[in-house]
């Protein structure tokens, strides 16, 4: 199909500096979890999004000196020759389709605890980082650099610049957002300096002028020099010429580079979740830039709708439309668009799936797309498929995420498929949990699977339709997946931090309950032990009903695994707003239908408070029962022609969606299939 002119603009070639980028799709720099030490997995990941369409695409933080070591937190480096040759991988895989190689040259000063490296971490003024997340504590105080520290610093940029250079990169960055060195050289909270880089912004933005001419020096004019900014905190700041400090900053430092990358400051407002901010929500911070500067400008925003990107360039907020969840979503969004298939992007969800993969030190997952980081070690590629290995036809049983996923996989593949599910719309847990608060979006995992397996023909597709065992035998399907999802137990916590038998008293609900309608009587106490999005959603929901809510959780903080998501912080705020009480660090000990017993998960002190209704969210068991009773019918199946039954998702083994996601897409990649590798390529230096 042709493209629509309408989008034609996004696909014009944008120079930047002495390079030109073919479009102005532009993967910006973003955490993938693929140190050095995975260089094939990280190049065929990078590779992908090229081939996929993407303009410019560039690595995660590159480190430029062992004084900038995140560790255990996964980050890539630029120290010596044979961390060149392992980027060089990428820029080759990146080159060969036409596209731009970008590094993120990084120093992380006070914020990276150096605890691989054992070297103290630098800062401007000796000032810490007071992160209140455990992962990210230090007990280890920045020094305070001299102007030797600060030449030294000079010297690792160039060298690191010319090291990129020669690992075939195009476009070198300068990184002063997000807390990290030269960003503490901005901010006056960070920086209390008396000499020529503290006081006035011309002196606070002096280090990075100093560090964008030593990388223009050490790149010449075979590559562009790049900044990347957060100007949040410094757009709230009145500047003494110009509306802000962003204003000054922007103005001060435009001589010096050949693109601005804007972005927010922290985390959870840069990579913001969809529960809370909308596509584009940069835009009120860094709208200004380009009235500032003539550089280009790229941004980011959860950007997937073509029409929003077009209206970005059209309102003159960005020149290139930065992407870093929509390109892991969709490697393919730019391709999709450029070929008229808009309406085959992925679209991102904005759960930060992704960014929780970095948090736990392991290369990138994704809920929408299973095949991200798996391009190399499985051999998954996002648009490609091994064609079916026979005409054998296929009935899954529940369409759910998983269920949906491998129906997918299976009819690219070329398979018959069919799916069935007893309720009258797919879509499985994501039926009930879009319609809580802030969820909606993430019914993309529905609406783009749906979407394909409507367009197949064949696919046949039977909502309504409660399958029992005698069904299954009576098919026709020598082959059955069995996705029928999982069940909330009523399982308590015990002080020995194991779950309870179930808790099988009256007014104890679960969330499948809330699922089916059910409002309960208040006041209402929400136990969650769970931990993740669930429970607190579920809180917020019964709250915005009229429920008097309280909620407890063992955990130290409310939904306290959404820290992954960059969640957590806006959790509370929601929590609070919605007028919910927060106990942390309780487990419920006993419920009477009149009052709750809530114990102190450390000391084990026990209060009572009035309480109608106990909702656990806790622990989910497989509804695996079809599953069961069907492989002890061994003769059955045999005579029934059924050579395979199947678990999947969470009815094989409950977990978040990007779990239920995967195990659909395995199954379907797998089936009937040689080219496994077991249990998959690992990768090596080279
Ligand atoms: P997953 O996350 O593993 O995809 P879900 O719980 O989201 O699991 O979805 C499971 C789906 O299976 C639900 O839509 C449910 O209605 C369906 N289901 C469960 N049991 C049956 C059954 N016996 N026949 C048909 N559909 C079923
Ligand atoms: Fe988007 Fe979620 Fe995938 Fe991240 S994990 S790219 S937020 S869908």
């Amino acid at each position: 199909m042709a493209r629509n002119p309408r989008f034609d603009v996004l696909f014009e070639p944008i120079r930047i500096g002495p390079v030109t980028a073919p479009n102005r799709f532009y993967q910006v720099p973003h955490a993938s979890g693929m140190t050095n030490d995975l260089p094939h997995v990280r190049a065929s990941f990078r590779e992908t999004k090229a081939e996929g369409g993407w303009g410019v695409v560039c690595t995660g933080a590159v480190s430029i000196h062992p004084s900038s070591d995140d560790s255990p937190l996964p980050f890539a480096s630029l120290w010596d020759a044979s961390d060149v040759r392992a980027h060089a991988l990428m820029t080759d895989a990146v080159h060969r389709h036409g596209s731009l190689a970008g590094v993120e040259l990084w120093h992380g000063g006070a914020i990276t605890m150096n605890r691989t490296s054992r070297l103290p971490p630098l800062s401007p003024s000796g000032l810490p980082w007071m992160s209140t997340h455990l992962g990210f504590m230090g007990n280890q105080r920045p020094r305070v650099m001299d102007r030797a520290d600060i030449r030294a610093l000079l010297d690792w940029q160039a060298a690191g610049a010319r090291r990129a250079r020669e690992a075939g990169f195009d476009i070198v960055y300068v990184y002063a957002g997000m807390g990290y060195l030269p960003y503490e050289f901005l901010l006056p909270e960070y920086n209390r300096r008396h000499d020529e880089y503290g006081g006035t912004i011309e002196n606070r933005t002096r280090l990075v002028r100093e560090m964008l001419a030593v990388t223009r020096d050490a790149v010449g004019d075979r590559c562009a020099v790049a900044l990347r900014i957060s100007l949040e905190e410094l757009r709230a700041k009145p500047g003494k010429h110009a509306e802000s400090e962003a204003h000054e900053a922007i103005a001060l430092l435009s001589d010096w580079t050949d693109l601005f990358d804007v972005k927010m400051d922290s985390s959870p407002t840069d990579c913001a979740p969809s529960r809370f901010a909308p596509e584009g929500s940069h835009e009120p911070i860094v709208e200004f830039v380009k009235k500032v500067t003539s550089k280009p400008v790229v941004g980011v925003g959860r950007f997937t709708s073509p029409d929003f990107m077009v209206s970005q360039i059209r309102r003159g907020v960005l020149d290139l439309i930065g992407g870093a969840r929509p390109s892991i979503a969709d490697p393919f969004l730019p391709r999709k668009i450029d070929e008229g298939r808009e309406n085959e992007i992925r679209e991102c969800i904005g759960c930060n799936i992704c960014i929780s993969s970095w948090h736990d030190g392991v290369p990138v997952r994704c809920t929408q797309n299973p095949t991200i980081g798996e391009e190399w070690r499985r051999g998954w590629h996002p648009e490609r498929f091994e064609p079916a290995a026979s005409d054998a036809s296929v009935l899954i049983v529940g369409g759910g995420p998983a269920g949906l996923e491998c129906a997918v996989t299976l009819a690219r593949r070329g398979y018959r498929v069919t799916v069935a599910d007893a309720a009258a719309e797919f879509g499985g847990r994501l039926r009930f949990e879009t319609r809580l608060p802030g969820l909606a979006t993430w019914g993309r995992v529905v609406d783009w699977r749906l979407g394909q397996l409507r367009s197949r023909d064949n696919v046949s597709l039977y909502p309504g339709s409660a399958m029992g065992i005698e069904d299954l035998l009576a098919s026709d399907h020598p082959h059955i997946v069995i996705a029928t999802g999982s069940r909330w137990s009523r399982m308590l916590y015990a002080s020995t931090e194991f779950p309870t038998e179930e808790f099988l008293a009256p007014d104890v609900y679960t969330p499948d309950d809330i699922a089916a309608g059910l409002i309960p009587e208040g006041p209402v106490l929400v136990f969650d032990f769970d931990n993740y999005y669930l429970g607190g959603a579920i809180a917020e929901h019964l709250a915005r009903l009229g429920c008097q809510v309280d909620y407890a959780t063992t955990a130290g903080s409310a939904s306290a695994w959404t820290f992954m998501t960059n969640e957590l912080p806006l959790v509370h705020r929601a929590l609070g707003k919605a007028g919910v009480r927060i106990h942390l660090l309780q487990r419920v000990s006993g419920f009477d239908g009149r009052e709750v017993e809530i114990a102190d998960v450390f000391t084990g002190a026990k209060r009572t408070q009035p309480c109608r209704s106990l909702v656990v969210v806790g622990v989910r068991t497989p509804d695996d029962a079809l599953y069961r009773q069907l492989i002890e019918r061994d003769a059955d199946l045999r005579r029934a022609g059924i050579h395979s039954v199947t678990r999947i998702g969470d009815a094989l083994a409950p977990g978040a969606i990007v779990h239920a996601v995967h195990s659909g897409h395995r199954f379907a990649r797998e089936f009937e299939s040689e080219s496994r590798p077991e249990p998959y390529r690992r990768d090596f230096q080279v």
